[in-house]
């Protein structure tokens, strides 16, 4: 089955590059230079995932975002982005974006991302839904929900009750980043900025747990000023 992608983009040569990399890849392209064009072709033959820049001529792509996540939720959009501000992502991020980039970016940075995004949508199925599998592994470490116990390379690791929820949503959304605000409000229910502490001192004593060396982790990357993301290793 064809996959198709959505870039919508008003800078043509990023289209050009971008296009070619995805079309490479095996995915056919559609672009779309404004955010008028890109709801047309959104709502008449729905894509597989929407590559979005934020900076368009005649609207901006937040509240494209914002449209794009009301009318499908299911379809991952990556938001690619010149801005660099951790606002912005983290706003991008909690509107439902599904991962972002910032230009300039990797060619095969952003084929990961996009081969992640479209995965998890289809794991996730319609609705957006996670499935609700019961064992999450990821290299050598094994989380296994119902019986509350995590594994690192054959050897059990005690986690307190947090600590493996925190893990338990990082494994779930593996490859995909989580931002401060959205772990704090699944844990804990409510989110206030002054929370972060708390999340941070638990990571600590996950990555302490999992022997992580900070300088190159095995398992969670830190997106700095945003969240955490578990590498996915596919
Ligand atoms: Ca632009």
């Amino acid at each position: 089955m064809i996959q198709t992608i959505l870039i919508v983009e008003d800078d043509k040569s990023i289209c050009h590059f971008v296009g070619q990399a995805l079309e490479y890849n095996g995915y056919e392209v559609v672009i779309a230079e404004t955010a008028r064009q890109a709801k047309a072709i959104f709502l008449s033959q729905p894509p597989v995932l929407v590559l979005l820049d934020l900076g368009l001529p005649d609207e901006d792509g937040m509240t494209l975002l914002e449209t794009m996540k009301t009318l499908h939720p299911e379809i991952p959009v990556i938001v690619v982005s010149a801005r660099i501000w951790e606002e912005e992502k983290v706003k991008a991020l909690d509107m439902g974006a599904d991962d972002y980039v910032v230009k300039p970016f990797g060619m095969s940075e952003l084929m990961a991302r996009v081969r992640t995004a479209i995965r998890h949508a289809y794991e996730t199925g319609s609705g957006g839904h996670l499935r609700d599998a019961d064992i999450f592994t990821c290299d050598g470490l094994v989380l296994d929900v119902p019986h509350h116990r995590v594994t690192l390379d054959g050897e059990e690791i005690h986690f307190t009750a947090h600590e493996f929820q925190i893990l338990e949503q990082l494994m779930r959304n593996k490859g995909k980043v989580l931002t401060y605000a959205w772990l704090i409000r699944k844990i804990w229910g409510t989110y206030i900025s002054t929370d972060n502490q708390i999340l941070r001192v638990n990571m600590a004593n996950i990555r302490k747990k999992l022997k992580e060396n900070p300088a190159s982790p095995r398992f969670i990357q830190t997106e700095l000023g945003v969240g955490y993301r578990m590498i996915d290793e596919g």
